[in-house]
């Protein structure tokens, strides 16, 4: 670890799921475009089930006709931008976290599957623009399981990574692949045990431990 003396630390967060309750409001509004395409209204946990992956893969479970499948994405990014914070809300520590992690000379950073541009608006809307030190989407690369944007925040960020936070399986996987320890929350899309199979470091209730680990 020699080399990375005198770098800032980093932990990085998924940001759907793990530090705002977002899901239904992503829910809805994937419900709704599936409609705008002229597919049936596909049940609430059949799409909860979905969250975390590409706008395209979750589709493509509800139609197998490409032009449909970039329709329904299509119209989620019409239909999401007007409903993002009707629901929408930090969950419960999740600011006082951020904060403290900072004061600790902790850097924050987000790491995505959605696009930069949403996932910022959404992060300002929600007043937490201020505790995080940079919200990197996924723009046009490999998407999570893939360590890809988790690279692309620490770069930004010029620190190392010390811990990758998510509330599923592909953000495990990714933050082992990009070398980071795992802290898997248990409030998201999957549950205990479901994060239990990708042998995160910590599986946790809540984000109190994380502030102990980094100290
Ligand atoms: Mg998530």
């Amino acid at each position: 670890m020699e080399q990375r003396a005198g770098m800032r630390r980093a932990v990085v967060f998924d940001l759907d799921g793990t530090l705002i309750d977002s899901l239904p409001d992503i829910v809805f509004s994937f419900r709704e475009a599936c409609v705008a395409a002229g597919l049936p209204r596909p049940g609430e946990g059949e799409v909860r089930a979905l969250i975390g992956r590409p706008l395209d893969e979750m589709a493509e479970v509800f139609t197998q006709d490409v032009r449909v499948v970039g329709e329904v994405s299509a119209a989620y990014r019409r239909i999401y931008p007007l409903h993002f914070t009707e629901r929408t809300r930090p969950f419960p520590g999740a600011v006082e976290t951020l904060r403290a992690l900072r004061a600790l000379g902790v850097s924050t950073a987000v790491a995505t599957t959605k696009r930069s541009d949403m996932a910022r608006r959404l992060v300002e809307a929600l007043g937490m623009a201020g505790e995080i030190d940079h919200v990197q989407g996924t723009d046009g690369f490999a998407h999570k399981p893939a360590p890809d944007v988790i690279h692309v925040a620490l770069e930004a960020l010029g620190a190392v990574g010390e811990w990758m936070v998510g509330d599923t399986v592909t953000d495990l996987q990714a933050g082992r692949a990009a070398g980071l320890r795992t802290y898997g929350v248990s409030w998201g899309t999957h549950d205990a045990a479901t994060l239990a199979t990708a042998e995160p470091d910590v599986l946790a209730d809540d984000l109190g431990q994380l502030l102990t680990l980094v100290e």
